[in-house]
């Protein structure tokens, strides 16, 4: 059954990838009748599915998992824990992106010609500082911040929750019962909702590509394959010493395992939208507790995007390349700070690596216009860094877990 859908998904991935790229080769006209009554539908359903379940599924299971905790000083530990780990890895994430394109060289000044660079536009969106961010993480509204989505102000909310739920005990049981049917309610639909996973990610998968297309890959090739090559490198060795070093558990299995839930981050290019399923997978096939999946995961949609990061070091080394200007280290180190912390306000939704690149831009003083340069691939890439993004979270939320796991045994060993 498994095997089933995951070889289902695969399937869709593939096909979409196929049809969406002959389409836009060699029949536009008909690529555009066909997203517009076939591709779209079918991946703005799936999005819409999933994206419903995206608040209750992280309110519920958080408030759940706080309550299951039992005190609160587990929560701070994993809490340290989680982001210790995940400014770690969006740091070495970054750094290797800086290094390989540094060695390997993507860019170049004389690979667009003086025109194109004057033409190359980037519009500039505000995103919040670090500093406010921080400051707002407890809802005013919560109701407000389930209704945007705020994924940190829900996470803070959950855990007030789940604490009162703990403290209060018994005189709370039957709301904390109300949650946990809730949890299994919201559970049981992503299952469903999974069923239409191979056709939502056809749908998905076929629409960008053939929007896309690859017109757009040949002068910025070197850079695609320099990002392609540098996640590729960050998921084998970086997450691999995580799974198999930290948290004790093979790096295969891990993959294999997850990797569902990969080709769903894949096609929507969003973690926030990826939660439900990634969750699901996490505690269902990887046996993440429930606490550490619905802390680490909804917390790393948010701030922990190494697939993101790995880009943007890779980008501006190459914008830096084709502009002519050389980054001392100081302005390396400048990089992989703004980058680490640009990161942590903004949630996980599509092309948001974009606007995090503006800021590292800005901040070193390379013409943030150069994005206009890349952005014709990015949705591509997009899709690439975000089944990276949402790996690292299910990588530390499987740590965190085990890590909490092997502590249980030894006190309980130490009380015996
Ligand atoms: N789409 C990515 C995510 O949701 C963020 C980005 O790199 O644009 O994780």
């Amino acid at each position: 059954m498994k095997l089933n859908l995951t070889a289902k998904i695969l399937i869709g991935l593939v096909l979409g990838i196929i049809v969406g790229l002959l389409l836009n080769i060699f029949a536009p006209d008909l690529f555009s009748t066909l997203n517009t009554y076939l591709f779209n539908p079918l991946g703005e359903i799936f999005l819409g599915l999933i994206n419903m379940l995206v608040v209750p599924i992280v309110f519920f299971s958080l408030v759940l998992g706080v309550a299951g905790l039992g005190d609160t000083k587990k929560l701070g530990r994993m809490g340290v824990k989680t982001i210790l780990t995940f400014l770690t890895t969006t740091a070495i994430a970054i750094t290797i992106g800086l290094t390989l394109a540094t060695v390997i060289q993507p860019g170049s000044d004389s690979l667009f010609t003086q025109e194109e660079k004057d033409a190359a536009t980037f519009e500039e969106e505000e995103s919040p500082s670090v500093g406010e961010t921080l400051l707002n993480i407890i809802p005013e509204n919560p109701v407000m911040a389930m209704a945007e989505g705020n994924m940190l102000q829900i996470i803070a909310f959950a855990i007030f929750i789940g604490f009162a739920l703990t403290v209060l005990g018994d005189k709370t049981k039957g709301v904390y019962q109300l949650f946990e049917q809730g949890n299994d309610i919201m559970m049981f639909l992503v299952g469903i909702v999974m069923k239409f996973a191979p056709y939502g990610t056809f749908g998905l998968i076929a629409s960008a590509l053939g929007e896309a297309g690859l017109d757009s890959l040949q002068s910025i090739l070197m850079y695609v394959l320099v990002v392609l090559l540098a996640l590729l490198i960050h998921a084998a060795v970086t997450y691999s010493f995580i799974i198999g070093f930290l948290a004790k558990k093979s790096p295969i299995w891990f993959y294999k395992n997850f990797f569902p839930a990969m080709t769903v981050g894949f096609s929507t290019s969003s973690s926030n939208a990826t939660l439900p399923i990634s969750m699901e997978t996490a505690q269902k096939e990887l046996k993440v507790s429930k606490p550490a999946s619905s802390f680490v995961q909804p917390l790393g949609a948010t701030i922990n995007m190494d697939g993101t990061a790995i880009m943007q070091g890779v980008a501006t080394i190459f914008i830096a390349q084709v502009y002519a200007v050389d980054l001392s280290f100081v302005e390396l180190l400048t990089v992989v700070l703004t980058a680490v912390l640009a990161s942590i306000g903004t949630a996980g939704v599509p092309g948001v690596g974009m606007i995090l690149l503006a800021m590292v831009l800005a901040q070193v003083g390379l013409p943030v216009a150069g994005i206009g340069l890349i952005i014709g691939i990015d949705r591509l890439l997009d899709m690439t860094r975000t089944a990276i993004n949402i790996s690292g979270d299910a990588a530390v939320a499987l740590f965190v877990s085990e890590s909490e796991k092997k502590r249980k045994i030894k006190e309980q060993r130490g009380e015996a």
